[in-house]
């Protein structure tokens, strides 16, 4: 059994990240939120685009307005209004001025603005009342970003700030990393759809829908395979099928010691190299990780990333979290940043394990006043026991050798989600 660090770093070691040149696509700026750029973005506009003024005032030479003071003010004579989108259709000459808004571009002549406030003006009679310093409140042009020069690099993940930017550059097609294909079966004959009647014996296949989600939440897109009974015939046409059409392929159950657990077997009949059988953790102690080395012939050969999960739904989402999302987050071109998030906090409940292995247990983690609180899941933290995992967004770390963390002691925390408040 390897101690979850441990398979954490080899999983990490056996994904290669999606090629950029042969995985990407080029979408449109509005359906790229949460896409990872797979080449960076040299701009064509320069920001600002033109000379512009920071102020509501009037642009001036500074020449003309150097000297002058409340008592001996600057008298000059207003020439042209230029409100935003408006372009300058006059020069400023000595003793001259224009009136200009905030982002309005500059008048040629004029190199300075002057504040509103500082001025009095009657008709196109304008007195400055207070000398500015050179160049005072002009945004010039190419200052915040030149053209031509990088504006955002490759492997960037796309949300709100980078759209804002790419608008606003008129990026409005995006190249970005296509979504890593991730095939989905659920393995075990006493499973049935989550639409269809239950018999007795049966259990409802809720890992399917499960990791779909998580699937889909990690920006990879999820194919449904479906249920596979625990035939050995049957099991090993659906797993040479799932690694046929999928970039990483998750399976659940089938990967204990039971008597129809076959997962590891046909993966070995189809040529998988085995990497990990069984981690220390609890839930989630069954745990199979192997590669397949595909298009063996070609020089971007790719390993597949097979995970064959347990089957318990708890064990099946925890190892998810734990081990299939770094994963995920380094094959789909993120260049870093794939490794779970652990902050400390203070558990509000007493934290139980056999000490035998790392115990995760789920719960809420809520920032009260800048400091993490650790709320347990009330009820069972059996792994077969899914009802009391929602709105987990966090899981407790008990270590290996512990039996007990007090309520109020510190704890390793692992966020799955976003802290509530
Ligand atoms: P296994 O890992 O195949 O031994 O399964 C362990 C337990 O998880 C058994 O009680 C299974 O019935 C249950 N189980 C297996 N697969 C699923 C699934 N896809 N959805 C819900 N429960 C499952
Ligand atoms: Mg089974």
């Amino acid at each position: 059994m390897l101690p979850a660090q441990q398979a954490e770093d080899l999983i990490l070691s056996l994904v290669k990240p999606l090629n950029a040149q042969q995985n990407c696509e080029m979408i449109d700026l509005l359906a790229a939120s949460g896409r990872i750029l797979a080449e960076s973005v040299i701009g064509q506009l320069d920001f600002p685009h033109w000379d512009n003024s920071a102020m509501d005032g009037y642009a001036v030479r500074f020449d003309d307005v150097q000297a002058c003071t409340a008592e001996s003010p600057a008298v000059l004579q207003v020439i042209e209004e230029i409100p935003a989108g408006y372009v300058p259709q006059k020069t400023v000459q000595a003793g001259q001025a224009a009136r200009i808004l905030t982002g309005s571009m500059m008048p040629a002549g004029a190199d300075t603005v002057v504040i509103q406030e500082v001025t009095k003006r009657e008709g196109d009679r304008l007195s400055i009342l207070s000398a500015p310093q050179p160049q005072a409140f002009v945004r010039h042009r190419a200052t915040f970003y030149q053209s031509g020069t990088p504006l955002l690099p490759a492997g960037l993940t796309l949300s709100a700030p980078e759209i804002a930017v790419l608008a606003a550059a008129q990026c409005t097609q995006v190249k970005v990393y296509r979504r890593p294909r991730v095939a989905i079966l659920s393995t075990g004959s006493e499973l049935v759809e989550p639409d269809q009647p239950l018999q007795p014996g049966q259990i409802v296949d809720s890992n399917q829908y499960a990791l779909a989600a998580l699937v889909a939440q990690s920006g990879a897109e999820p194919l449904l395979l479906g249920i596979v009974p625990d035939h050995p015939e049957a099991l090993k046409g659906a797993i040479a099928n799932a690694i046929s059409t999928a970039d990483l392929v998750l399976s659940s159950g089938g990967v204990s010691v039971g008597d129809y657990d076959y997962v590891d077997r046909i993966l070995a009949d189809l040529g998988a190299q085995l990497h990990i059988r069984a981690v220390a953790v609890k839930p989630g102690k069954p745990l199979t990780v192997a590669t397949f080395q595909k298009n063996q012939t070609s020089e971007s050969a790719v390993p597949l990333l097979y995970f064959g999960l347990p089957g318990n739904p708890v064990s099946a989402l925890v190892s998810f979290w734990r081990f299939v999302q770094p994963a995920l987050r380094k094959l789909s071109g993120q260049p870093d940043g794939w490794r779970p998030v652990f902050v400390e906090g203070r558990s509000l409940y007493p934290l139980k394990s056999d000490g035998k292995r790392e115990s995760y247990l789920w719960g809420k983690l809520r920032l009260t006043n800048g400091a993490y609180e650790f709320h347990l899941a009330t009820g069972s933290h059996s792994s077969g026991n899914l009802i009391n995992l929602a709105q987990t967004n966090a899981l407790a770390v008990v270590p290996v050798g512990q039996t007990l963390i007090p309520a109020g002691d510190s704890v390793q925390i692992m966020q799955v989600g976003s802290p509530c408040r």
